[in-house]
């Protein structure tokens, strides 16, 4: 279905940071499948893990249990723990980053409350329940009515949070950055804030790190673990292009869904289950986290021009407002230069590339950049 509009290309190969297109040009990729392949294309240890496990076992029903699963949902629980100690939790996979916050909502609802607040310019996924969560009208208005009592606040205003949770609030659900809106940052102690308020009340705190979270920030976790959040989802970077999603309910909140309240077919899946776990273990293993710290600082000091009005982000994750509506004309524009970028609105651009994209790749891209904003600027006046 014509969901998606037309294709931009048809890509046939990929290896580290680097994909090929059917008539063999080269592109160094700076979007990364969304946040997606934290691995880049083709990384041997994901290659290896996600064979291997089809080999061995490749679906049972989650009538079973397989220990991939059984590993990654306590890895998860760990990365979602503080330093001072591991927190008791339990995990609900699925399949993709909406899977992952559907279950979420779910758990919200066995609170006895139905109360929801959510942040201007969210974003949750596309299924309907998750779609109630996400503000942008555009996505949401041809699907209404949507599951309701959800209630937007201005993303990063601690104050507007506290005046719309009351003792009625089931939960707040944001993300720590805002990345489909074009990588939005808070300011420090928001989500600090948004943590004493819910305790106040009652309510939970949901923080949806589906695109921020494993590595892409240079930690684990965008958020503070010692915030200790009450769900928290996972999805888009954890498996590395396989698809999965993961929800983390801790502490009383990881007891909230019981049996019979909700299910999954494919979700837990030993092989997606597998794909996570090497994807967990390669980002120890080469030290990705400091590596996207490092590589992130040097894009955003670089990305620099008299055309850019703000570059925002953590790690890997950048987010570029320009001072004329030519998003669009960029992307294009680094396209036939040989680079895969993304825009999230009309004057925004985003890069989120694999966590493995290297110095030179960072390098070459930022030589680029000038040039591709010339062509941008040239092609919309
Ligand atoms: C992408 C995204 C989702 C939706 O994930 P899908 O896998 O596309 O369903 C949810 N929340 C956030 C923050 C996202 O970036």
């Amino acid at each position: 279905m014509n969901t998606f509009g037309p294709p931009k290309l048809v890509l046939v190969r990929g290896e580290g940071a680097h994909v090929w297109d059917e008539d063999g040009t080269e592109y160094v990729d700076l979007l990364g499948g969304i946040a997606v392949n934290a691995l880049g294309h083709a990384h041997p240890a994901l290659v290896t893990a996600v064979t291997e496990q089809m080999q061995t076992l490749g679906h049972v029903s989650n009538f079973f249990a397989t220990g991939p699963q059984v590993r990654l949902a306590e890895r998860l629980i760990g990365l979602c723990s503080p330093d001072s100690g591991r927190r008791d939790g339990r995990v609900f996979l699925a399949n993709s980053g909406s899977e992952a916050n559907e279950a979420a909502l779910k758990a919200t609802r066995r609170t006895g409350r139905t109360k929801l607040v959510s942040a201007a310019d969210s974003f949750h996924g596309r299924t309907m329940g998750s779609l109630a969560l996400t503000s942008k009208a555009a996505y949401r208005e041809p699907f209404e009515p949507l599951p309701g009592d959800v209630t937007f606040v201005p993303y990063g205003d601690a104050a507007a949070l506290a005046a719309a949770v009351d003792d009625e609030t089931a939960a707040v659900v944001l993300e720590p950055l805002q990345g489909e809106a074009g990588v939005n940052v808070p300011p420090p102690g928001y989500l600090a804030e948004a943590r004493r308020v819910t305790r106040e009340h009652g309510a939970l705190l949901w923080l949806d790190e589906v695109q921020t979270g494993i590595g892409r920030t240079g930690r684990w976790t965008a958020h503070d673990p010692s915030l200790e959040p009450d769900l928290v989802t996972f999805a888009k970077g954890l498996a590395g292009g396989y698809p999965i999603g993961a929800c983390v309910g801790l502490g009383e909140a990881g007891h909230l869904l019981g049996p019979g309240n909700h299910g999954t077919t494919f979700g837990g899946n030993p092989v997606a289950s597998a794909a996570a776990l090497a994807v967990l273990d390669t980002i120890e293993a080469e030290d990705l986290r400091a590596h996207a710290t490092a590589v992130g600082a040097r894009l955003r000091d670089g990305l620099d021009h008299p055309h850019v009005a703000e570059v925002r982000g953590e790690g890997l994750l950048i987010g570029i407002s320009l001072d004329a509506e030519v998003a669009p004309a960029a992307v294009a524009a680094a396209q036939d230069a040989g680079f895969i970028i993304n825009a999230t609105g009309p004057d925004r651009v985003r890069l989120a590339p694999p966590l493995v994209l290297t110095e030179a790749d960072a390098e070459s891209f930022l030589a680029a950049w000038p040039a591709i904003l010339d062509v941008a600027y040239e092609a919309g006046s």
